[in-house]
């Protein structure tokens, strides 16, 4: 059995796992990163990469809207490969919702990232065939839209190559090592590589990894249908996407005529296995979810659905990732359970967790993604914050001896 060793290793390809590596590899730190199949063909492939800001809570607004900057400017260094489209996004609101709504618009909508708040009449001059109906009002977002979320994993992972990262495809991790309550390394089918920090970014798979080292994580795997919807006439000139959690539907456009359709509706989805993904979808499914966007579009009164796929949601209670330290092992650090809204946070997660490895510290309030949050919520463990035993950086974990592997 070889025996190889790295600072740090990234478990996962994904947009999660390759920003990391990026920004850790970036600070001058010796990472490799493995996923079992190709970068950027797990979940993130599967996704529409919808980009935008508004969030029903402040904190995630103002992250998404910092992303959301930051993909635009890397999709300006590599020339595009992020394939971010400024389609502009609308958000429509309950009545209910209005008031809590506007004060997120107001707290947030500056240069950087405009947003505002349109009556459902006015949102017709963005959007012609939107329907008023049981709509309190419209979050327009000009500068948001999608991006290629495979592309822009890539893009990251040539970035990490660049600063001198190993990128290892094809390579499965069986588990994780620890010695007592210490990361050590971990398995591959060729041998172990040993090192005092290991990430893992598996997306539906982090859960099983997790239970490698006995470390359950509160995450549910869920399938998720996604259909590509013609349109006979398409009647949106500016062609913005658009998502309403009260209709249960997100959708933005897909190729001329053409929009990747999903459903947000918990009873559209079901428990799954990571191996359920890419099971053929049921065509009344996929029915139900034209009937929501033609509850709102008119353009849909006709959609006809050209085209369908499973993926999986790893899905946390409280619907949030869950990003930082596990406190129940030094050197183990969680970026999982995206719960189907991850893609757009890859520049922050990818910037705040290389911060926290490598500095201590990071810029980024991800309170809400603490492993520590109450487990009833998404935590996942119960030790609260104060009892962290260290708070290492890897300056101060360079020179130390390695523990022994088991
Ligand atoms: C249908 C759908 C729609 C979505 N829509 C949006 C959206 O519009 N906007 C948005 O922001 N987000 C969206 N998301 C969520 C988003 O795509 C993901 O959260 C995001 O891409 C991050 O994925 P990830 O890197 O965490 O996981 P993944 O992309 O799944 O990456 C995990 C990787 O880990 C690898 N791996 C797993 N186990 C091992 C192992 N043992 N050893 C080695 N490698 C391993 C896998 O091969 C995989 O490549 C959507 C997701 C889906 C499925």
């Amino acid at each position: 059995m070889n025996t190889e060793s790295a600072e740090v290793v990234v478990i996962g390809g994904g947009s999660t796992g390759c920003s990391i590596a990026c920004h850790v590899a970036e600070q001058g730190v010796k990472v490799r990163l493995y996923d079992q199949g190709a970068v950027g063909a797990g979940t993130t492939g599967d996704s529409p990469g919808i980009v935008r800001a508004f969030y029903h809570d402040q904190t995630l607004t103002n992250l998404a809207g910092e992303c959301l900057h930051l993909l635009r400017q890397w999709d300006e260094e590599s020339g595009g490969d992020c394939g971010y489209n400024p389609c502009g996004f609308l958000t429509g609101i309950p009545d209910a919702a209005v008031i809590s709504s506007r004060k997120i618009v107001e707290a947030n909508s500056n240069a950087v990232q405009p947003m505002s708040m349109l009556s459902p009449m006015d949102a017709s001059a963005v959007m012609s065939d939107i329907s008023p109906s049981e709509l309190g009002s419209v979050i327009y977002e000009p500068l948001g839209g999608y991006c290629d979320a495979r592309g822009t994993a890539r893009y990251l992972a040539s970035r990490a190559q660049r600063s001198g990262a190993r990128i290892r495809e094809g390579v499965r991790i069986e588990r994780i090592l620890m010695e007592r309550d210490e990361v050590a390394g971990v398995e591959t089918a060729d041998g172990v590589v040993r090192c005092r920090i290991v990430v893992n970014a598996a997306g539906a798979w982090a859960p099983q990894l997790a239970a490698s080292c006995n470390l359950p994580l509160p995450i549910r795997v869920t399938l998720q249908g996604l259909a590509t919807v013609l349109v006979s006439d398409d009647i949106d000139a500016s062609r913005c996407g658009y998502g309403e959690r009260a209709l249960g539907f997100y959708m933005r456009p897909h190729g001329p005529k053409s929009y990747l359709l999903g459903s947000v509706l918990a009873s559209d989805s079901r428990p799954a296995s990571p191996s359920d993904r890419n099971l053929p979808t049921s065509p009344t499914a996929l029915e139900r979810y034209v009937g929501y966007a033609r509850a709102r579009l008119s353009r849909f009164d006709h959609g006809r659905t050209i085209g369908s796929r499973f993926s999986i949601f790893d899905e946390t209670p409280d619907g949030n990732p869950i990003v930082g330290r596990d406190p129940r092992v030094e050197g183990l650090w969680l970026a999982a359970g995206l719960s189907g809204h991850g893609f757009k946070f890859c520049p922050a997660f990818g910037r705040g967790i290389a911060d926290l490895i490598v500095k201590g510290t990071t810029a980024y309030d991800f309170s809400l993604f603490s492993p520590c949050r109450s487990h009833e919520s998404g935590a996942a463990c119960e030790v609260p914050e104060k009892k962290e035993t260290r708070r290492e950086r890897i300056t101060e974990i360079r020179g130390r001896k390695a523990p022994n592997l088991r």
